[in-house]
């Protein structure tokens, strides 16, 4: 009987398993065919702390759906990574950034864009050509591209992080470390690393003004990352109170809801003409 029992339950696992197996397979097949037809990015903009102008842009991943919807990329980007899929979608990210990142230059705009690049793509893909070809492509100056990095990816193979992130400085492409905070991040490693940039995660930045925990360590994180020369960017604001709280505290440039949301790199651009005007 006790065998019985056992391969009933090795066969319900075994059913549940194989139809949610079943299930990323199909979507892993959709999202394979998606990739150069169906997927955009997004834009939000990065601004300075002190007067709310445009520092940068961020270039974030939509997928679009029939029903007028979007697919998250919470929702597809761990399928892409297991798969694989997420070196040909970052190839089309790269190239999709560089191409509108010239668009804003021949706007009048001269803002750099921020890449996300997933650790999978950081260690499995030549980024350093990717980046290059792209930028060539398009003519792009130095500095017109940045890459975000997670401390997973810079943790999980430190010497070989370590290499690329130099060559992509010599190519003129500055590294922020994204959702800083929530890794585990080993603070004098981090220090030997080329980065620039450090990005405050949402989690520390959501209630500053009136939680003091969090208060605190947002000032940690920004006497921490201002000892090592890095600008820093609270992600996440939403509020004034936010953004007056960290603007007194030396936070160089903020990025959340309040200075804007995501959005297609035409309304970016028409954004910033009625601004200006
Ligand atoms: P991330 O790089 O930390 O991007 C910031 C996320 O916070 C974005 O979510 C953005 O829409 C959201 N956000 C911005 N301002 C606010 C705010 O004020 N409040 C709240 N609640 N959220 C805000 P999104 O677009 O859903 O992207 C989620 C994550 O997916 C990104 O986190 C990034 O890790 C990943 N991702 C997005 N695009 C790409 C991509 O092209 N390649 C890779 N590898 N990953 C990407
Ligand atoms: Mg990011
Ligand atoms: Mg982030
Ligand atoms: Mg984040």
């Amino acid at each position: 009987h006790a065998a019985r029992d056992e391969g009933n339950v090795i066969a319900w696992y075994d059913n549940t398993v194989s139809s949610r197996l079943a299930e990323r397979l199909r979507l892993a097949g959709r999202i394979h065919s998606a990739i150069d037809t169906e997927f955009e990015l997004y834009y939000q903009p990065i601004c300075h702390a002190a007067d709310s102008t445009p520092a940068a842009l961020e270039a974030l991943l939509r997928w679009p759906q029939a029903d007028g919807s979007f697919i998250p990329p919470g929702e597809f980007i761990q399928l892409c990574e297991d798969t694989g899929l997420i070196l040909a979608l970052g190839r089309w990210v790269i190239r999709s950034a560089a191409q509108a990142q010239r668009q804003l230059v021949d706007a009048g705009w001269d803002l750099p864009i921020a890449v996300n690049v997933s650790a999978v793509q950081f260690f499995n893909s030549d980024l350093v050509a990717e980046f290059t070809r792209a930028s060539q492509e398009f003519g792009l100056a130095r500095g017109a591209l940045q890459v975000e990095l997670t401390e997973s990816s810079l943790m999980r193979k430190p010497g070989q992080a370590k290499q690329t992130m130099q060559r992509l400085h010599e190519q003129g492409i500055c590294i922020s470390l994204d959702d800083f905070g929530t890794g585990y991040s080993n603070m004098s490693y981090l220090q030997h690393l080329p980065l620039d940039i450090l990005k405050i995660d949402r989690s520390f930045v959501a209630d500053v003004e009136t939680n003091p925990r969090n208060a605190s360590i947002c000032r940690a994180l920004l006497s921490l990352g201002h000892s090592m020369g890095l600008t820093i960017i609270a992600e996440g604001v939403e509020t004034p109170g936010q953004h007056q709280w960290l603007a007194a505290h030396g936070c160089d440039q903020v990025q959340g809801y309040l200075l804007g949301r995501p959005m297609p790199l035409a309304k970016v651009i028409a954004q910033l003409e009625s601004v200006e005007a």
